[in-house]
């Protein structure tokens, strides 16, 4: 996912720790029901997060410096990949729900 498509996004003070950012990834994966063959967590530089066709997905750093519903953006778009590799329609429609809930 892009940096760009989240625009509005505030740097925090307080960080959370990396080990609650991936519990949260793995709370969303048992919700989504998908299973990330791996979870990565380092810096990187145009994109929030990535997820290989492998299944493994890297989230950038910064994410720890950003706000929840930022991090639940970004979190459930990488996963929902595991079950859509695209960003056609259904994807469109499945994030949508996911984030309302
Ligand atoms: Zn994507």
């Amino acid at each position: 996912m892009r940096k760009a498509a989240v625009s509005d996004w505030q740097p925090l003070e307080q960080a959370v720790p990396v080990d609650l950012f991936r519990a949260e990834v793995e709370a969303w994966a048992r919700r989504l029901e998908v299973t990330p063959r791996e979870i990565r967590i380092r810096p990187m530089k145009r994109k929030w997060a990535s997820c290989s066709s492998q299944g493994r997905l890297t989230f950038d750093t910064d994410l720890l410096h950003q706000p929840a519903d930022i991090r639940r953006e970004v979190i459930v778009h990488e996963l929902l990949h595991l079950k859509v590799p695209n960003h056609g329609r259904l994807f469109k429609a499945l994030l949508k729900a996911y984030l309302q809930r």
